[in-house]
């Protein structure tokens, strides 16, 4: 039984987010527990994330900042951007433990270690090339809606990606363990189940005759959710079975996140990336027509290494004609170790910038397009967090919905007349 307190930060996207609350849950099982804020811990984790030059800066920002505000606990930075470049942060004063993204199960040992051996650097990263298989972690979820993390790195080796690099091939985890963790969910009354991984539509790839439409039939027979939502799928894998899925199975969400990156087939090609536009087109052309209010959000990169203006004009002409409801904008970040960081003809930033800026646009015009829809209508949401009086949560199809807070539980799925455009999404009433 320990009496030290352990505090997080955590930057990146929902895997991380998982892996977090699951190296929490190991923290709590060792008799650790949560310091209320940062200067009060004995222990402060860095969770990191190298997926653009900016995460990776905000990484390092973040542990120069725990070192400060509390230099005299053991710090711990682990993920992604320890596993990328880790001997810049085994040289940031004030750093003990420097885990990659290969040993968070082993987060407890080691951190033990580095208390009983104060001054003493602990390093634990490794090849991630040669890891076969998932590594299992419990999981405790920290919020309204669970994410459930079921696949691990990627094999694609986009040109742009540094994923592949910091991550390792993909391992799936076994429907077993799925199946174990959405009992636990269930007990604990999750209402939305959030199904995440590094390349979900690779899931099964690494099992015999396995595939994401088990795992997903899994989660639907064991946990029964209310809504089982899913993260991130590249084009490419959305089987007709899925599809299939999406369209019969309620409490599956209207709702997909499919990655374009580029409107333009040259482009695509430059990146790497396994479609055409042709294809992304028929794909959410069918998705419309067999799913009603589905809402389909997806990445896009300005300013990839050689992008003319007819190739970006191409990519403006193709997102304006795509059904989307949000469009994430990313300027080109130029990734150590991928291939699309040595090609000629980078884009200079100014001209990154504003193309974003057009973009982005298109975003929030499609973006409001689609909340509009919605006034009007009464719409169910699961209340997620309350602030200053007002209460919000998303809807199936991802619009998130404010409502006033007349002693809504948080966990619990509230019917609202919506009224109007409000915030990033629409403002409601409350009725049931
Ligand atoms: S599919 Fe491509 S973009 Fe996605 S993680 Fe893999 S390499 Fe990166």
């Amino acid at each position: 039984m320990s009496s030290c307190k352990f505090f997080f930060r955590t930057l990146g996207c929902k895997v991380n987010q998982y892996e977090t609350e699951a190296m929490q849950k190991l923290f709590e099982a060792a008799g650790y527990t949560a310091a209320e804020e940062i200067s009060a811990a004995d222990i402060v984790v860095v969770n990191t994330c190298t997926v653009t030059a900016v995460s990776s800066q905000k990484s390092r920002q973040m542990i120069r900042h725990a070192a400060g505000v509390n230099p005299n606990a053991v710090l711990v930075v682990v993920g992604c951007y320890a596993q990328s470049e880790p001997r810049v942060v085994e040289k940031i004063s004030g750093v003990d433990v420097i885990i990659g993204t290969k040993d968070r199960a082993r987060i407890v040992e080691l951190v033990g270690q580095a208390l009983a051996n104060r001054g003493e650097k602990i390093f634990r990263v490794g090849n991630v090339d040669d890891i076969r298989t998932f590594e299992e972690l419990p999981h405790a979820p920290h919020r309204t809606r669970a994410f459930l993390k079921i696949e691990d790195g990627c094999n694609n080796f986009c040109a742009y990606c540094i994923i592949p690099h910091v991550r390792g091939r993909v391992r799936s985890r076994s429907l077993e363990s799925i199946r174990a963790e959405c009992l636990a969910l269930k007990a604990a009354g999750y209402k939305e189940i959030v199904l995440t991984g590094i390349h979900i539509g690779a899931y099964g790839r690494d099992l015999k005759g396995v595939t994401l439409v088990d795992a997903v039939k899994t989660v639907l027979d064991a946990a029964n959710p209310l809504r089982l939502r899913l993260g991130s799928i590249e084009s490419a894998e959305m089987t007709d079975e899925l599809i299939a899925l999406l369209k019969t199975d309620v409490r599956l969400c209207n709702h997909v996140h499919l990655p374009l990156q580029s409107g333009s087939d040259e482009i695509l090609r430059a990146m790497r990336r396994p479609y055409t536009t042709k294809n992304f087109s028929e794909l959410t052309a069918r998705l419309v027509d067999a799913v009603p209010e589905i809402s389909i959000g997806t990445d896009l990169i300005v300013g990839f290494p050689g992008e003319t203006d007819e190739n970006f004009s191409e990519t403006l002409d193709f997102i304006s004609k795509q059904p989307f409801s949000k469009i994430h904008v990313f300027p080109y970040s130029a990734r150590p170790g991928t291939p699309a960081a040595s090609m000629p003809n980078q884009i200079p930033p100014p001209l990154k910038k504003s193309r974003a800026a057009d973009a982005l646009t298109i975003s929030r015009l499609k973006a409001k397009i689609f909340s509009k829809r919605l006034i009007g209508r009464t719409v169910e949401i699961i209340a997620e967090t309350s602030e200053r009086g007002i209460v919000d949560g998303l809807t199936k199809n991802y619009v998130r919905v404010y409502v006033p807070d007349d002693g809504i539980e948080l966990g619990a799925v509230v019917t609202v007349r919506v009224e109007k455009i409000f915030r990033d999404g629409v403002f409601g009433i409350h009725i049931a």
